[in-house]
C-alpha cells in the first residue's frame, strides 16, 4: 500500500524548510529522559514517529548532524541548514525507515498530545502529568499501547527492512 500524499499537518523550521506529514503519526512521545532535556534545553521531547515515506519535504533541505545518543549508537538530528531548528531525527533502532518528528515544529502542535510519557523517572518534578495518559519509568513495548493501526504499519515497516 503506497502512502497518500495527502496533507495531513505541515510544518517547519523558522525560515524556509518547510513539510508535511501525510497521514497520522504512529505514536507520539513524550521523552523525559535527561538527553532529551539537554538537547532541548527544556523539560522533555515531543517526538511524532512517522515512517519516512510519509514525510514529504515541501520546500529547503534539513540537512543531517550526527549527535551522541544515550544508547551509545547516536542519533541523527535533521537540521535547517540556516536557522539550526531540528525538525526530525533518525534513532539507530529503525534507522532511517522511522522519523521522529519534533511536534513543536509543526503547524498545529496541539493536534498531537503526548501518547505517552518515558523515562518519566528523570521528568522534572514541577511536571505534572495527566492520569489519563499512560506513563512509564523507562521505555514500554509498542504491542501493549499502540492501536492497531500503528502496529499492522510497524509490521508493515519491518517486513520491509527484512527484504
Ligand atoms: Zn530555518
Ligand atoms: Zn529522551
Amino acid at each position: 500500500m503506497h502512502a497518500s500524499l495527502t496533507p495531513f499537518a505541515d510544518g517547519g523550521c523558522t525560515c524556509r524548510v518547510r513539510y508535511r506529514m501525510t497521514s497520522r503519526p504512529l505514536f507520539v512521545h513524550c521523552c523525559h529522559c535527561r538527553w532529551c532535556q539537554r538537547e532541548t534545553g527544556t523539560a522533555f521531547a515531543l517526538n511524532a514517529m512517522i515512517e519516512a515515506d510519509r514525510v514529504q519535504l515541501l520546500a529547503g533541505e534539513p540537512e543531517v548532524v550526527d549527535t551522541p545518543s544515550e544508547s551509545g549508537k547516536g542519533q541523527r538530528i535533521w537540521r535547517c541548514p540556516a536557522c539550526r531548528i531540528a525538525v526530525w531525527s533518525n534513532y539507530a533502532g529503525a534507522g532511517d525507515a522511522v522519523r521522529f518528528v519534533r511536534v513543536g515544529t509543526l503547524d498545529e502542535p496541539d493536534r498531537f498530545p503526548p501518547e505517552v510519557h518515558i523515562f518519566t523517572a528523570s521528568k522534572q518534578p514541577w511536571v505534572l502529568l495527566p492520569p489519563a495518559t499512560p506513563a512509564v519509568a523507562e521505555y514500554y513495548k509498542a504491542s501493549e499501547l499502540w492501536p492497531a493501526e500503528s502496529l499492522a504499519r510497524r509490521a508493515a515497516l519491518q517486513a520491509k527492512a527484512a527484504r
